[in-house]
């Protein structure tokens, strides 16, 4: 039965690799968060599903806050954090967006080992000036509202900053207005937004035309899955991705997210992906 079981997994990894055409090694799980210091083991039996729309935007979740997005020639990472090994199953990428200082999205280290002379980085001012010297030549400052349009060999895109911070009063002192970015990243017809780590915060409320959403919800640091609801109806995007939403008390109740916003707009697609993969476990 293990030998069976042996070849089945070799016959699988062959089959990643060959997909990947790159080594895969059992990466360690980035812990570098300085939030949810507290995280718990425990993981929802949320449903994971795949991508089935049409879009022409794939979809990797790496961890948490971390995602590689793909559109035509570019690879996009959005806050790579977890070292070099957290991203060795992906292309190289082309163009690195980060939203904040905070550990779980900025870390100089991954940067440093994930980037290349070529590599354009995305960064609002306060993330630039904790960048390394070799980084900083790298990096675009895009502050809120502003937005950029880049041409990547023949793809054309433009990003533009959102707002992101905190609301509640207790929460104020985790995202002070104005130091971070958001994302909304218009890739032909399809426009996604990339909250970063806020609250439902009116500019949030207001955006249009969004095809797809990561949407943070996590305690203490961002909002509750009510007010991330609250938001995203409000906004509508037509596909909803829960991210960022592991907190100092576990994972946050993305099932009762998705409850709250399907009950009122059964049109929204919310769609749960792993963020938390176990990897330790066998
Ligand atoms: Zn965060």
């Amino acid at each position: 039965m293990k030998k069976i079981s042996l070849l089945l997994f070799s016959v699988l990894l062959l089959f990643t690799n060959c997909l990947s055409d790159r080594k895969t090694t059992e990466s360690t799980n980035s812990t570098n968060e300085i939030e949810a210091m507290e995280d718990s083991s425990e993981k929802e039996s949320t449903v994971t599903e795949i991508n089935t729309t049409e879009s022409e935007v794939t979809i990797n979740p790496i961890s948490h806050g971390t995602l590689v997005l793909e559109y035509k020639n570019i690879v996009f990472y959005i806050d790579p954090v977890g070292g070099a090994e957290a991203f060795e199953n992906q292309k190289k990428a082309t163009l690195i967006l980060v939203t904040d200082i905070h550990a779980d999205h900025l870390n100089n280290e991954t940067l440093e080992a994930i980037s290349n002379d070529n590599s354009k980085i995305i960064v609002p001012i306060a993330v630039k000036e904790k960048l390394t010297e070799t980084l900083k030549k790298k990096a675009s400052v895009v502050s809120n509202f502003q937005s950029i349009d880049l041409e990547i060999g023949d793809t054309k895109i433009n990003i533009e900053a959102i707002p992101m911070y905190n609301l509640r009063e207790e929460a104020l002192k985790f995202h002070t207005k104005d130091r971070g970015n958001g994302y909304v990243l218009t890739l032909g017809d399809e426009r996604v937004y990339i909250s970063g780590d806020t609250e439902d915060i009116p500019e949030m409320r207001k955006l249009k035309d969004i095809d797809i959403a990561f949407v943070c919800m996590n305690l203490p640091y961002t909002m509750t899955v009510e007010s991330a609801a609250s938001a995203v109806l409000d906004f509508k995007p037509k596909q909803v991705y829960p991210y960022h939403y592991r907190g100092t008390k576990g994972l946050s109740d993305v099932g009762k997210f998705k409850d709250i916003v399907n009950d009122a707009n059964p049109e929204i697609k919310v769609i749960q992906l792993d963020w938390y993969p176990n990897r330790d476990s066998k």
